[in-house]
């Protein structure tokens, strides 16, 4: 027998969470070995850290034997504590990564080469009602993110709805945009087993962001994502941050309520003025004292306006320079 490796749990039959540390939050991010049909598969990697990938490697060689490596790593979406031992492992241990599409183009602005995306945020949050000063801070905010993300190419790009061997079982792709373009999470029918990624947490809410890499409207396709991750019936949920748990049905319920009630208090803050995403988001959370926590809650914000202005409840006025928004004026009689 192996030894024991720290924070290993089996959660179901041949699946093992691993819990590795964030350095940048006191939180955990769980990872999912797979073991059977004589390999080990891994849902997401963690950090780039000697540390997290030692854990990784000891845990492997404690469910898959002395000698084993990962065979298959899918990674549910790009944040740094997903993804970012990725190139690690897949030209040290020669890791076979797969990934959904819309993932892929969001790598090499966000990790290698910054400049743009830097400026192409700092625009957008001018044009949102973000002070010069302030935008200059907030869009150099998440520069320091890249320490911890080592890129790699995918092996394989999903479009989702594949259905993929892992561990010895066969899971399907679930496409599930919202916190990300190309999230996906896993669903083992056999076992009736949900890998939730970030999409479906037990505690906190994930950020719901429109921003220059999301899709157009991230909060409606967040709340479409969850329905159908209710269709298939789940029996457990296995998250990403948090302890896995059953009742999905009431959790997806709470979400959804929560997303619903923020947006009736956006429209009634919103009242009879017209107002920046800033102006808003600044009323909603206060003026937060960390950067990178007020460029998510202007981005959080942005989505549930885009979510009302989609559904005609706000007009969007949109100029080169800025952005507005407004309750629907009467027609002039
Ligand atoms: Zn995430």
């Amino acid at each position: 027998m192996a030894t024991r490796v720290e924070n290993l749990t089996e959660v179901a039959t041949g699946v093992f969470e691993l819990r590795l540390p964030i350095p940048w939050e006191d939180e955990f991010v769980n990872v999912f070995l797979l073991a059977g049909g004589g390999h080990v598969d891994l849902i997401d990697c963690g950090m780039n850290s000697a540390a997290s990938i030692d854990t990784i490697r000891r845990a492997v060689r404690s469910v898959g034997g002395e000698g084993a490596r990962v065979r298959r790593l899918l990674i549910t979406h790009i944040h740094p504590d997903h993804y970012g031992a990725a190139g690690i492992l897949t030209a040290e241990d020669g890791a076979e990564l797969c990934l959904h599409r819309l993932e892929v183009p969001l790598v090499h602005p966000r990790y290698l080469d910054l400049e743009q995306l830097i400026q192409e945020v700092g625009d957008y949050l001018t044009r949102n009602g973000v002070p010069d000063a302030v935008a200059e801070e907030l869009s150099n905010s998440s520069r320091g993110l890249r320490d911890f993300v080592t890129p790699a190419e995918p092996a394989l790009q999903l479009d989702g709805a594949e259905t993929l061997e892992l561990g010895g079982r066969e899971l399907r792709v679930e496409w599930t945009p919202g916190h990300s373009p190309g999230h996906v999470c896993l669903y083992d029918a056999g076992q009736r087993v949900l890998f939730a990624g970030d999409t479906l947490l037990p505690k906190i809410s994930p950020n719901i962001g429109l921003h220059p890499q999301s899709t157009p409207n991230p909060l409606d396709e967040f709340l479409e994502s969850l329905d159908r991750l209710l269709a298939l019936g789940p029996g457990l949920v296995l998250p990403a941050h948090g302890r896995p748990f059953e009742d999905a049905q009431g959790r997806v319920a709470e979400l959804r309520r929560h997303h619903l009630r923020r947006k009736d208090q956006i429209v009634e803050l919103v009242g009879e003025g017209e107002v920046t995403a800033w102006a808003l988001a600044i009323e909603l959370w206060g003026d937060r004292p960390h950067f990178f926590e007020k460029r998510l809650a202007l981005q959080e914000a942005l989505a549930h306006l885009q979510s009302l202005a989609v559904e005609n409840r706000l007009q969007k006025l949109a100029e080169r320079d800025l952005v507005t928004w407004r309750r629907p004026r009467p027609r002039p009689a």
